[in-house]
């Protein structure tokens, strides 16, 4: 799927990694322009007085910011951020774009790269450079751009839980958690085989603060300045990793039907000529049909100088749902042997009613991909008793763990060094956990999910 770049942190997408993030790429757009979002794309590099004007936002990111020095072999007077994030440069250009309410809102997003720099490297899940999308949008009202935030958090669920099987919490991050310079963020949150948490997507309800430090005014309906209120929200190539780490078993990849890029593999088994003629002559028939009347993504393995042992175990290696192994005997008995690769089943399908019976089989391991994750989700998500308990059940068993908080940061702060789990959210609207904090014993003023994350 990917590995290593020889720049440290960096990483190269393979094209089964690729064709992953293309199909989710593909599902999320779709989504956007449902919602009435259109594309653009804004500069790479980012004047460094623009990226230091809204302060938290500065401060949380310096430490991650790559700057370029030199140009052309000489100093460059200003130097230029290679974007983190593009709230900074698209709010510098939106104070041109928005005169008026007549002018908003604007909803826009881009496709693009991102760096942010990483010491500690993990394929898909941590490098300095990823790919992905932010939405950016302006909104006369602080309602309408709360909506939208909520609208795209949810377009995020749906993605990731129907098109990557991947069984979601959604939720709101505490001010410590919160994007540098956001009002709220929202996420949503899995959790992966080794029951470590990882934060899936964020949409961020910004406020005015990115309006007032780049000077977004519009004159209202009334002919009043106001300044406007603003949204951002992202999801990255990370979900190719969580998607191999949500569903992966011992013998390999387990991909959704959805993004598989290759749903079914025909596997040809022959040892004359004549019975490979035979053979590869049904084969060919069946992806033609399976692409052309069922729209599926179909390789029909005709590789020589490899045995059909060979392909089965690296097809099932690469997560293909479905194999389809054609042999003499089939031929003559005109049918097919279809296996699963999620419990290795096999089934003999007459060469008729194989294409519509594999639709259906891929619908079925779609479903049952995500139910399995579902399952384990809730079986790893526990109520905390005591904070005694929740120490050594974060340490022990993973998975996420619920209870009553105080709301204090530095409270949340402490806990965190003990177990190194954090607050991976609370409930979007906040509700009276009925209990005292578990650590310190205050009234508890939020219900909080910890876990160990990525
Ligand atoms: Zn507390």
């Amino acid at each position: 799927m990917a590995e290593h770049g020889p720049a440290k942190g960096s990483m190269i997408i393979k094209p089964h990694g690729y064709a992953v993030w293309e199909h989710t790429q593909r599902a999320l757009d779709d989504r956007f322009k449902a919602t009435g979002h259109e594309n653009f794309y804004f500069p790479l590099l980012i004047p460094m007085h623009l990226l230091e004007k809204e302060a938290d936002h500065i401060e949380g990111f310096a430490p991650e910011v790559a700057v370029v020095t030199h140009g052309g072999g000489e100093k460059l007077e200003e130097p230029l951020a290679i974007r983190p994030t593009s709230e900074t440069i698209i709010w510098n250009t939106y104070s041109k774009w928005i005169q008026s309410y007549r002018d908003l809102p604007l909803l826009y997003n881009q496709w693009c790269n991102i760096v942010r720099w990483e010491m500690r490297t993990r394929l898909f899940l941590r490098t300095s450079e990823f790919l992905w999308q932010e939405g950016h949008t302006a909104h006369a009202t602080e309602q309408e751009a709360l909506e939208e935030s909520l609208r795209m958090l949810d377009v995020y669920r749906e993605v990731t839980e129907d098109v990557l099987a991947v069984p979601v919490y959604s939720g709101r991050k505490t001010a410590n958690e919160r994007f540098p310079g956001a009002v709220e963020t929202f996420t949503i949150e899995g959790l992966m085989r080794d029951r470590k948490a990882l934060q899936c997507g964020t949409s961020h309800f910004l406020g005015q603060n990115f309006a007032k430090a780049y000077d977004v005014k519009f004159l209202n309906a009334e002919g009043q300045q106001e300044y406007a209120w603003a949204t951002s929200w992202g999801y990255t190539t990370r979900m190719v990793g969580g998607t191999i780490m949500t569903h992966g078993d011992d013998n390999g990849l387990r991909l959704p039907p959805a993004v598989a890029p290759v749903q079914v593999a025909i596997v040809p088994i022959y040892k004359t000529d004549e019975e490979r003629s035979a053979v590869i002559e049904v084969a060919t028939r069946m992806r033609d049909e399976l692409t052309g009347q069922h729209n599926l993504r179909v390789k029909l393995d005709d590789r020589d100088q490899y045995r059909p042992g060979f392909k089965f175990s690296e097809w099932e290696l690469k997560g293909v749902p479905l194999r389809v192994e054609v042999g003499p005997r089939d031929v003559a008995s005109d049918q097919v042997v279809v296996a699963e690769r999620l419990e290795g089943n096999k089934k003999q399908l007459s060469t008729g009613e194989a294409g519509s019976s594999m639709v259906e089989m891929l619908n079925d391991v779609q479903r049952s991909l995500y139910e399995d994750a579902k399952g384990f989700l809730e079986a790893n998500t526990h109520d905390i008793s005591n904070y005694d308990d929740f120490v050594e059940g974060v340490e022990t068993e993973g998975g996420f763990w619920v209870g009553a908080w105080c709301g204090d940061g530095d409270c949340e702060s402490t806990i965190t060094e003990r177990t190194k789990a954090t607050i991976r959210f609370v409930p979007i609207e906040r509700e009276d956990p009925g209990a005292s904090c578990m650590h310190c014993g205050r009234p508890g003023t939020e219900r909080a999910t910890w876990a160990r994350a990525y």
